[in-house]
């Protein structure tokens, strides 16, 4: 099966490092142009960007904090002015701050849910505007395994995630007729700089709970959403996908 995102403009967000960065180089090979956003690190949005165009894509970088409605307005605005269209949204920008329920404080709950839900809403909102003007457009959501297994000291962490697949379900009905599809991928646990901790502090048992036993790479997350960005899937919606190796059913 040939996927062929050419004329395509797709954004992913937090796409400097890990997931989002596979997926924004997966999405540019398939020929689409991709804005490479990101929060803080300039000089690997840069690389991502450099790789994409090295390798004969259409690339460019943007900063802006998802969670800030100024930022994701301008990122949008910029996206209008020099493409006046976009066809693919990742919400892909995620981060942890784990801590046990007792202990964990406002700042870190809300930091969490406001970077991955708040953020996913202010993006899809903006993204639903240009793609119903098209009536066509591919959304694609990361949430987590987290969203249906809990996890220890991740309330904040699994409440964004299950958000994250509950509001995918709640766009997909809304978007459907307007020939836009949503859907969310949940990744296990992914070879990133987000999970290095984890994996060194419990990295033998958690491998014991993947009948795959092996941790997934951001390119088994990213070749899917890949394919769910592409035409073949325009009769697949509302769905949320795990990509973990099995360890979400053993
Ligand atoms: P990562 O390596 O830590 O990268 C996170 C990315 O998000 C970076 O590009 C970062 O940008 C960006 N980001 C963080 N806060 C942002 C904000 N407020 N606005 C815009 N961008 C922001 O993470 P990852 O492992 O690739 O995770 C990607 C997604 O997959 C996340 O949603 C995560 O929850 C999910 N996920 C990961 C795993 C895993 O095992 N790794 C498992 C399940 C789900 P800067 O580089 O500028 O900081």
């Amino acid at each position: 099966m040939n996927i062929d995102l050419s004329g395509k403009v797709a954004l992913v967000t937090g796409a400097s490092r890990g997931i989002g960065r596979e997926t924004g180089i997966l999405l540019a090979k398939a020929g689409a142009s991709v804005v490479i956003n990101y929060v803080r690190n300039a000089e690997k949005a840069e690389g991502v960007k450099n790789e994409i165009i090295n390798d004969g894509g259409e690339a460019e970088i943007f900063q802006a904090d998802v969670s800030v409605p100024e930022d994701v307005k301008s990122l949008f605005d910029f996206i209008r002015d020099k493409y006046k269209r976009l066809d693919i949204l990742v919400n892909n920008a995620g981060i942890i701050k784990d801590n046990l329920l007792m202990s964990m404080k406002l700042s870190e709950w809300d930091r969490v849910i406001d970077t991955t839900l708040k953020g996913a809403f202010l993006c899809t909102q903006q993204a639903s505007e240009m793609m119903m003007a098209g009536r066509s457009g591919k959304i694609i959501n990361v949430s987590s395994v987290g969203a249906i297994r809990g996890g220890r000291g991740q309330t904040n962490y699994a409440s964004a995630k299950g958000g994250i697949m509950s509001f995918t379900k709640a766009c997909a009905v809304e978007l459907a007729p307007k020939g836009i599809q949503a859907n969310a991928v949940l990744p296990g646990m992914i070879v990133t700089d987000m999970s290095t901790r984890v994996r060194k502090r419990a990295g033998d048992k958690i491998l014991e709970r993947i009948p795959a036993e092996r941790f997934g790479e951001p390119r088994d997350i990213a070749q899917l959403i890949v394919f769910l960005a592409s035409d073949q899937a325009d009769y697949i919606t509302g769905q949320a996908i795990s990509v973990d190796g099995g360890m979400s059913i053993s």
